[in-house]
């Protein structure tokens, strides 16, 4: 197959200091972002707004639909102060507690700050602390406290995480600071929300209402950084617009091993729900402090544009890292290279038995694409973006041009795999539509005339939400003659 060879996966850059200036973004929006995320466990609420204004005001200089990504902290568990500041050295075997209580942390008790923890903690679960470099477990719970006993010692200092991998905690999942966040990323539009240590359905249900109480639609990608998530896997991605497979607190409550097969998991579930999958962190961590990847790393980064993420993110490499826009222009290499050679598409999800004509309609272009050499792209008109990400998720050797009269849409669809966003005038006719394929794609430089491509659209365009039910074949040009 031929085609305009543009990168399918997707580049999320997560903001931070050592982004945050106009000429920083930019750049690293030249070397390829495609969302920007605002990570809110660091910064404030002030800050986060200044940049998502700035992203969109770089992006309208740039012509560049970016997607801003407001991700929510939600409830992480850390442990409180230690006495002068000092690590605590907590040996193999030494009994400890874990209190409510704020104290001055020793090698006999330290503060986890959780209300229901007396509650929700039974005797024999598990606590990791540090990210899972010590491990608890606890012998005896009371009114004030859990005993513990350590299984896995060394130091440990102040505000580390706690988590609690074999039980089933019953915070809430949205923090009062994470409810300040939502009202204000609604308020400034901001294109999706990230939802943090997801359990089940349910948190996605309530962020949604949150969210609707405030007069917004905004998509919300559930983080799988939970055991507890993992195991309510498909009742989430069933919620959800998103997913994010989050490795780095996954890996706290996973041991290393297992993480490599959730992600492929996590990717095969999005895609049989057909919604968009980001696979984060760590990509390309030693770039935080080196202009050239690990080779481990820049293999990582080709496997999960092979799994068919639909995004792959960056996290502390772009936020805090001394070489952000390189870090990006290196993941846009990696992919890209990758890309020429994909492995044989694990086509087992396009194989189901459907009466969903929009699905059957984008596996007739898939089919098509696959077929003919000549095909250079799939054209889709969308309104709401979702014959775009139908497409996507169909997977076609090819772009898909997702053209749509809705900024706020082409923004979205910056996240999906294979779409280039592209917003045109409304439209009244399919006569009309195809006069759009011509401008749009062959003015905009993205198909030269002659070119052969697949147009799908839903007719009558002027009804708002139809089904995607008309495929044509186009070349590029020919609409001069209607
Ligand atoms: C992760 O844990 O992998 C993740 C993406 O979450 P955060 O960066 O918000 O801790």
């Amino acid at each position: 197959m031929s085609g305009v060879r543009l990168r399918r996966a997707k580049i999320v850059c997560t903001l931070g200091p050592a982004s945050r200036d106009a000429e920083t973004i930019v750049a690293m929006l030249r070397a390829g972002m495609d969302v920007a995320r605002l990570n809110t466990s660091h910064g404030t609420l002030n800050e986060h707004l200044e940049l998502a204004k700035r992203v969109r005001q770089v992006a309208a200089q740039e012509q560049k639909p970016v997607a801003v990504l407001m991700d929510l902290a939600g409830p992480k568990l850390r442990t409180g102060s230690t006495r002068d500041g000092q690590p605590i050295e907590l040996k193999p075997g030494a009994a400890i507690r874990l209190t409510r209580e704020v104290i001055q942390g020793t090698a006999d008790a330290v503060t986890v700050g959780y209300e229901r923890l007396t509650q929700d903690v039974r005797v024999g679960d598990r606590v990791l602390l540090d990210d899972g470099n010590l491990e608890l477990e606890v012998a005896r719970v009371s009114p004030d406290g859990l005993d513990c006993r350590v299984v896995v010692g060394g130091w440990l200092g102040e505000q580390k995480g706690v988590s609690f991998p074999t039980t089933g905690l019953t915070m809430p999942s949205l923090t009062h600071r994470d409810r300040e966040c939502l009202v204000a990323g609604v308020g400034a539009g901001v294109d999706y929300f990230a939802l943090s240590f997801v359990r089940d359905a349910d948190d996605i249900v309530r962020t949604r209402e949150l969210i609707r109480s405030q007069g917004g639609e905004t998509p919300i990608i559930a983080k799988i950084e939970r055991r507890q998530a993992i195991a309510n896997l498909d009742g989430i991605l069933a919620e959800a617009d998103g997913v994010m497979v989050a490795r780095g607190d996954l890996g706290v409550e996973l041991p290393p091993e297992e993480v490599p097969l959730q992600q492929r998991r996590i990717i095969a579930a999005a895609a049989r729900n057909m919604i968009p999958v980001i696979t984060a962190t760590q990509m390309l961590e030693s770039m935080m402090n080196s202009p050239r990847p690990t080779r481990a790393e820049s293999s990582d980064v080709a496997n999960a544009a092979w799994e068919l993420s639909d995004a792959l993110m960056l996290s502390g490499e772009t936020a805090i890292g001394r070489y952000p826009v390189e870090t990006v222009a290196m993941m846009d290499r990696i992919i890209r290279r990758a890309e020429e050679e994909m492995p044989p598409d694990p086509q087992t999800w396009l194989t189901r038995d459907t009466d969903d004509h929009s699905y059957v309609v984008a596996l007739a272009a898939r089919r098509i694409v696959e077929s003919d050499p000549n095909m250079r792209g799939v054209v889709c008109f969308t309104r709401s973006g979702n014959t775009a990400l139908l497409l996507s998720k169909v997977h076609p050797d090819a772009p898909i041009f997702a053209i749509t009269p809705d900024e706020a849409v082409a923004r979205r669809l910056s996240l999906a795999r294979s779409v280039v966003p592209l917003t045109s005038p409304a439209v009244e006719s399919s006569e009309q539509l195809l006069r759009l394929v011509d401008s749009a794609l062959v003015e905009g430089g993205h198909l030269a005339g002659g070119d052969e491509v697949v147009v799908v659209a839903s007719l009558p365009v002027r009804i708002a939400k139809g089904a995607t039910n008309f495929l044509k074949l186009h070349r590029a040009g020919e609409s001069a003659a209607y």
